[in-house]
């Protein structure tokens, strides 16, 4: 009902009835660029199709739809309807005759701005140890400040009381993880690195605005702090800190279980995939904060050069839960890729000979990642080492490794752009792709797709990236726009807790569902029907967290997505 009126209030021509809105008519609910592709999507049969502009109904093209064809991830027949031409800024539907009409969309040149702030504004809501409100704007939006009091679990080598303040919740829970941190500040600060200046004048109305730092910086050092504070004195880094158990559906504040500092339960307690990440992500904080603080600067290198030679003396120290640990494990057997990457940050950052060597000496092993399936996760960021090492191309760098790695990812771009568009939804999921995060596997072939652009400027590697933010924001099976509160008909129960715990209508806005997942890992996808397509195992549903809970990962990827496609 609230959303009806808000519509009235906004785009009176709609009147609140959609009653002849038909899901079978799949578009970018949030919009189109002025000058990019223009493709709707039609599975239902038709042959023609209208656009109209939604203040006064008037058809301002008028098109045939493409032969149908059959997506094998869905079992979908699709229709292209190709509306391109259309370039004059405004807000639109597609009709269909007999087939009834689209949701609306816009076409503007900043048609993203708006979910960019939503998405990016998102993290501020994860924030730990502090009270969070997003109004005026979301009125009631907030918590009072959360798990306040910390203390060391008996396996991270210490005891006692422990600062518990700052980071960001993981996911649709409240432990911290330093693993998954990694992947996602890493990501927002390359996401400012490579588009700093379309980034930096953008505020997000936190507390912080204002301050003289572009507020992604700001908000992404919310997350930092607390990745520099699980950094022991020996260099090495905790892998984690939360309760013991999952607790229930509550508001943050109303959480009370004991939050601790997790370790490995013997000597020497941190791991190395947790250190070596936080030696790439603070290395690469090294250089962006360095115009807006050096003194904070300075400590991210210390930390960062502290990190690296802790995982020198430890290369190979993995991480498992200590009996009696029943949340996220974030376990990897193997963090030589955590340690690839934290050598080529260093090397970006200082131009010092040994990490140079180091990359040199192990990348080989590596560029296999740089495949076209199966993108980078939080388990395998070696994809991030080797851009990174291609992207600071330093004068002194290795030249061949350099022309390696050039050319292992501009190879497996080339072959995603072609996938993408075979693809009837225009998507670079590849088949085995719809497993648990899609949405943010997704996401993570946009950004594959930036950065290949930034290798190689490649127009095609753009509309890609576009094309996969599309299937994002509504271009889908479903008709769903995977953010919440964006677009007409946003998704509206994730596995997020203060969404699920607080009275609101509409969960908290600019969250990412992890999408659609063929390997069932929850009850609730597990009774849908047995010969369910792929693309279509998923479930609305707050319980469904093996399909709809929101992760800061694939938050990250979304914002560099988004980042990297805005004017
Ligand atoms: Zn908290």
């Amino acid at each position: 009902m609230l959303r009806c009126l808000s519509l009235l209030v906004f785009l009176p021509a709609l009147a609140c009835a959609q009653k002849n809105v038909n899901p079978s008519i799949k578009l970018d609910q949030v919009g189109y660029p002025t000058d990019a592709p223009k493709v709707a999507l039609v599975s239902t049969p038709a042959r023609t199709f209208q656009v109209k502009r939604s203040g006064d109904n008037a058809v301002v093209l008028q098109g045939e739809l493409s032969a149908g064809a059959t997506d094998a991830n869905s079992g979908d027949v699709v229709q292209a309807a190709d509306f391109t031409s259309l370039r004059a800024p405004g807000t639109y539907y597609l009709e269909a005759p007999s087939a009834g009409r689209s949701w609306t969309f816009s076409i503007a040149p900043d048609v993203f701005s708006r979910t960019y702030y939503l998405a990016m504004r998102a993290f501020y809501g994860q924030r730990c140890g502090t009270a969070v409100d997003l109004g005026p704007e979301f009125p009631g939006y907030k918590h009072a400040a959360c798990h306040l009091e910390g203390s060391f679990h008996s396996s991270s080598g210490k005891q006692g009381r422990r600062d518990n303040v700052g980071g960001w919740h993981d996911a649709g829970d409240y432990g911290r993880y330093m693993v998954n941190s990694g992947i996602a500040t890493g990501t927002l600060l390359w996401a400012f690195e490579m588009f700093g200046p379309k980034l930096k004048d953008i505020k997000l109305n936190i507390p912080e605005s204002g301050n003289g730092t572009p507020d992604v910086l700001n908000e992404a050092r919310w997350n930092l702090e607390w990745m520099l504070k699980m950094q022991d004195d020996d260099g090495g880094a905790w892998h984690k800190q939360t309760s013991e158990h999952f607790c229930d559906f509550v508001m943050p504040e109303d959480d009370h279980l004991p939050s601790e500092v997790i370790g490995t339960g013997t000597p020497p307690y941190k791991s190395t995939c947790a250190t070596a990440d936080l030696a790439a992500v603070a290395s690469i904080a090294a250089r962006v904060y360095q115009p807006f603080d050096k003194d904070f600067a300075a400590r991210n290198l210390r930390a960062a050069r502290a990190a690296w030679a802790w995982t020198e003396r430890y290369p190979d120290v993995t991480f498992k839960n200590p009996p009696g640990i029943t949340t996220g494990a974030y376990g990897d057997p193997d963090c030589g890729d955590e340690r690839l990457w934290a050598a080529a940050e260093l090397w970006r950052t200082t131009g010092e000979t040994q990490y140079n060597r180091y990359f040199v000496e192990h990348y080989a092993n590596y560029l296999p990642a740089l495949r076209a399936l199966d993108a980078e996760s939080w388990r395998v960021v070696a994809p991030m080492g080797l851009w990174a090492y291609a992207l600071a191309a330093r004068p002194e760098s290795d030249s061949s490794a350099l022309a390696a790695v050039r050319d292992a990812a501009l190879g497996a771009a080339r072959k995603t752009v072609e996938r993408t568009r075979r693809n009837p939804y225009h998507i670079s999921l590849g088949e085995g792709d719809f497993r648990w995060g899609s949405n943010g596997l997704v996401a993570n072939y946009g950004m594959e797709m930036l950065i290949a652009n930034a290798l190689s400027p490649d127009r095609a590697c753009l509309e890609s990236a576009l094309d996969n933010l599309h299937y994002l924001l509504g271009r889908n099976t479903f008709s769903i726009s995977w953010v919440t509160q964006v677009g007409q008909h946003p998704f509206r129960h994730p596995h997020h807790r203060p969404s699920g715990a607080g009275h609101h209508p509409e969960p908290w806005p600019g969250l990412l569902s992890g999408g659609p997942n063929a390997d069932r890992q929850d009850p609730l996808l597990r009774v849908l029907p047995a010969d369910l397509p792929p693309a279509k195992v998923y479930s609305d549903d707050q319980g469904s967290y093996a399909s709809n809970e929101i992760c800061i990962n694939w938050q990250a990827m979304l914002v560099f997505l988004l980042a990297g496609v805005m004017p």
